[in-house]
């Protein structure tokens, strides 16, 4: 008889790898979207804020460019200036990006209610915290400033720009793993709240938890989502539901107050001999 034969792990989780933005902090994932719109409208080009949320979870830059490829947004650029925009008008825009978002990133800091109640779970589990973020070096000081003020400061954080490529490449992920000193791969969760961020830990061999309500895919602050009629909050949690999974996320949920159940059983899984 013939067998191929598969090694599976079967030891703790040891490390949870979190995003920042509409995942730990900044409910609706607001900050770099009003951005985005801010620098596309100074260059007389207006954008919708769906427009500006499409490419969300991608190193800023990037995000910039890929808001310049959407054919809507091309074609309003030809209008205005009679050419489509290059790669010199994403440097420029990128360029003012960068203090806009610095200037307003602490308005919109406070931490997704949830998070500390979270942490503390995953730490008394034995469990270490990791980050990765698209924002730049200098944005993500201000958020880890801003955040341990609130009491939530993970033990590693990685950027786009510490790496070689940001998301949907694995690097941010895989620099945490050494940063934290992790086994394996295997034994790590990766949590976020875009399509990209889950792709992140996806390549990186990692179990995966996607937050449709808090982050990107529904984009609305805790307030206004709050006020939100019941059947319509319905409506765009469906919506964002079939976005998250479809992306393949091993888990949805709606935020980060609800991850504790699906992290014990991915651990069960794990001691079951499943593999993400
Ligand atoms: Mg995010």
């Amino acid at each position: 008889m013939n067998f191929n034969y598969k090694r599976s792990y079967n030891g703790p989780i040891e490390a949870v790898l979190l995003d920042w933005a509409g995942t730990t902090l900044d409910f609706g994932c607001m900050a770099p979207a009003v951005v985005f719109v801010e620098v596309y409208k100074r260059k007389k080009v207006p954008i919708t804020i769906e427009e500006a949320r499409a490419p969300m979870g991608a190193h800023k830059r990037v995000h910039i460019q890929r808001i310049s490829e959407l054919d809507s947004v091309r074609r309003r650029w030809q209008e205005t200036h009679g050419r489509p925009p290059n790669d010199d008008d994403v440097s420029a825009m990128f360029a003012e990006f960068v203090p806009l978002q610095l200037e307003c990133l602490s308005s919109y800091s406070a931490l997704i209610p949830g998070t500390l109640e979270a942490i503390a779970a995953l730490r008394a589990r034995g469990i270490k915290i990791g980050s990765t973020t698209g924002y730049l070096t200098e944005m993500m000081k201000i958020n880890q400033a801003d955040a341990k003020r609130q009491g939530y400061e993970p033990d590693a954080t990685v950027c786009a720009a510490d790496v070689p490529a940001g998301r949907p490449y694995p690097y941010m992920c895989l620099q945490n793993v050494i940063k934290l000193g992790v086994s394996a791969v295997q034994a790590c969760v990766k949590i976020d709240d875009t399509v990209p961020g889950i792709e992140e830990g996806l390549n990186a061999g990692m179990w995966t938890i996607g937050l449709a309500v808090s982050g990107n895919e529904v984009g609305m602050m805790l307030d206004e989502w709050r006020a939100l009629p019941a059947a319509e909050q319905k409506i765009k949690r469906a919506r964002a539901y079939t976005r998250m999974q479809q992306c393949g996320a091993h888990y949805v949920v709606d935020t980060i107050a609800d991850i504790m159940p699906c992290i014990d059983d991915i651990q069960a899984r794990i001691r079951r001999g499943e593999t993400a």
